[in-house]
């Protein structure tokens, strides 16, 4: 059958191999080798000419089956799935990029992820340029001939803007610049990556799609419309496989030789958390909508933070892209941290805990968690207050919610 809705896909995607008792789960194949019947056969996997799984740190017929259900309702050319969302980060770059390249990002972007450009790779020569990406005539001034992509987050973490990707990436595609995405606020079944020109998507698995926190884990995605013979680190790659070559480099090398795969059981975790993925994102959107409206009532907190509202400067860009799912997540300030700690201690049903998209609702303090790394000019120029509280909101029951930040609002006031 033809045009499939998402969740149909997910739950009829096939088996490569039919499952000899008839399992409708994919087994978990926790097994580190696999034996081969000859000596030929050996040495034709290892060649790549007769795909095979063998060795688990490459390929895994349990991470394999979320890989492929993950493509099935993508249309990608290629994903692979890894041990983390950073994994999946440093994996593409690293497959992209050598030392004297630059890529294009934002300050305003995932803790970690900062580090990782501004300390991690910075050591090993690769320069991250920072510009705002929601301006993208701005953003195409910082292109030169060793940019090898712009990098941005769909819905940043935690400042909550929204870039206009479409014009982005077109105005990338005009320099012939891939755009890499991390969208782990707004995954596959919120947003369509491919239809607005996203070359390559990164996720943090562990956050929507393991299930609501049920393990770590990462996925990189080719939606196949880069030209990698732009790359001049991926020409050799494209001699060999064509339009996969970066998938095949990614695999065959950085991926191999790195080592931070998927583990079968976490696989297994997440492929079950796919099969309810929709359901919970609209369970937890719904949640954002009705908490954000009544924090935004007036004399609730000095502000409201969520690109779902309509005095966000973010609204018409969110719609457009996310429909009415502008993620989970939102902000709000409070006036001080002692006053956010004090609201967050008063808590007696929302979780003080560092994650997103948990099935529980889970409350930071972005600034001295996060973010403590950092001085207080860095933390300025990432969006970062001392006064801000981030929710990332779950599935329970609304006016449960609701009613615990009233009742620990009252204290603070
Ligand atoms: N990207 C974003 C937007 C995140 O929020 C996170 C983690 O919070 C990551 C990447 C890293 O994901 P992981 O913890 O799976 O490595």
């Amino acid at each position: 059958m033809k045009n499939l809705n998402f969740i149909t896909k997910i739950l009829h995607t096939k088996f490569l191999k039919e499952d000899p008792h008839g399992s409708l789960h994919m087994p978990v194949y926790d097994n580190v080798t696999f034996e081969f019947k000859t000596a030929e056969d050996l040495e034709l996997a290892f060649a790549g000419k007769k795909p095979a799984h063998m060795y688990s740190r490459i390929s895994n017929p349990t991470v394999e089956h979320f890989e492929q259900r993950i493509r099935a309702v993508t249309d990608a050319r290629g994903v692979i799935a890894l041990s983390s969302g950073m994994a999946a980060i440093s994996n593409t770059i690293l497959t992209i990029a050598k030392t004297g390249d630059n890529i294009i990002t934002s300050k305003h972007l995932f803790g970690n992820t900062y580090s990782l450009f501004e300390q991690t790779l910075k050591d090993w020569g690769l320069e991250a340029r920072y510009a705002d990406l929601t301006n993208a005539k701005e953003t195409l001034k910082l292109i030169d001939e060793r940019t090898r992509a712009i990098f941005l987050e769909t819905i940043t973490n935690p400042q909550l803007e929204v870039v206009d990707i479409q014009a982005l990436s077109e105005a990338a595609k005009s320099k012939g610049v891939l755009v890499i995405a991390d969208t782990t606020m707004t995954p596959p079944y919120v947003f369509s990556a491919k239809e607005f020109g996203v070359d390559i998507e990164v996720i943090s698995s562990t956050k929507w799609i393991s299930g609501g926190a049920t393990s770590i884990g990462g996925v990189i995605i080719d939606h196949g419309l880069y030209d990698w013979n732009r790359n001049p680190k991926l020409k050799r790659d494209v001699v060999k496989y064509g339009p996969f070559a970066f998938i095949n480099r990614l695999r065959r090398e950085v991926y191999r030789n790195i080592g931070a795969c998927m583990s079968p059981h976490n696989a297994y975790l997440q492929s079950l958390g796919l099969e309810t993925l929709p359901l919970r994102v609209e369970a937890s959107c719904a949640n954002t909508f009705k908490i954000a409206e009544f924090l935004n009532k007036p004399g609730q907190v000095k502000s409201v933070n969520h690109p779902g509202l309509k005095d966000s400067p973010y609204y018409e860009t969110a719609r457009r892209q996310f429909a009415d799912k502008p993620g989970a997540v939102l902000t709000f300030d409070l006036g001080s941290k002692e006053q956010c700690f004090k609201f967050m201690n008063g808590l007696k049903l929302i979780r003080k805990a560092t994650n997103l998209h948990d099935n529980r609702t889970l409350i930071l303090h972005p600034a001295s968690t996060i973010f403590c790394e950092y001085d207080d000019e860095t933390k300025l120029q990432m969006g970062i207050k001392d006064t801000m509280i981030r929710l990332s909101v779950g599935i329970e029951d609304s006016g449960d919610l609701i009613a615990d930040i009233e009742q620990s609002l009252g204290r603070v006031r």
